[in-house]
């Protein structure tokens, strides 16, 4: 990419990164906070938290000093990209299907999804499988432990999986769709426990415990799929 310093608007600027003519395009969020931080998109966007004052070269020289970190990142993302191409393979409540052109669905092994706007249709996918999924497991677990919950919702949150309010109401994200299910089942037992203790106190953890003995196992493994909360 030629070393080219385009013109720098209030948010967005290019920068020339090393000497050797790479250029990085970054977002600049400034906060009254003292430190640096750095983010990398799914889409491969570099986002700089800066102190209010901090002056461009601070900033600048932030950043070519991630300038590894920026990569592996950025190769991340790419690893773990999208892939809705005909042919392609997606996993959905813990089972395959491969992607075929078609009206919106999944039959035996096939997800079908139109020609035009895949994402959107592939989120109202995953949203009904959701919902299936999670209101089994919540059914099962009350049976089985002697709980009660007033309402499931199924969301588009992307900060966390799943919640639980004050008044027995729970929600999930659609994505939790794509997880294993062995994850399922830990978030499902996670915010039943909520509706016995709302903290993340010892006394919660037993509870968590007591169903999923191995859920410290299973909280490791659902770390590995934070690029879900990236998708759609
Ligand atoms: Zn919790």
């Amino acid at each position: 990419m030629a070393a080219k310093v385009l013109s720098c608007g209030k948010k967005h600027g290019i920068i020339p990164l090393v000497e050797e003519q790479c250029a990085v395009r970054y977002r600049l969020i400034r906060k009254p906070k003292k430190t640096f931080t750095l983010r990398v998109t799914p889409a491969g966007e570099v986002v700089v938290t800066a102190p209010v004052r901090a002056a461009k070269e601070e900033i600048e020289a932030f950043i070519a000093r991630s300038e590894r970190w920026i990569a592996s990142r950025r190769a991340y993302w790419r690893r773990h990209a999208l892939d809705l191409a005909d042919g392609a393979v997606i996993c959905i409540c813990g089972r395959q299907y491969t992607i075929t052109a078609g009206r919106a669905a999944l039959k035996g092994k096939r997800l079908y999804l139109p020609r035009e706007g895949r994402e959107d249709a592939l989120k109202e996918v995953l949203r009904r499988a959701a919902r299936m999924r999670m209101y089994e497991l919540l059914q099962t677990l009350c049976a089985q432990w002697g709980f009660a919950y007033s309402s499931l919702r199924i969301t588009s949150a992307r900060s966390r999986w799943g919640s639980c309010s004050a008044k027995g109401s729970i929600a999930f994200s659609f994505r939790t769709a794509l997880l294993p299910d062995g994850c399922a089942m830990y978030l499902a037992a996670h915010e039943l426990c909520h509706t016995r203790h709302m903290d993340h106190g010892p006394q919660f953890w037993r509870e968590v415990e007591t169903i999923l003995p191995d859920y410290r196992t299973i909280r490791k493994e659902l770390r590995k799929y934070a690029y879900l909360m990236g998708y759609l």
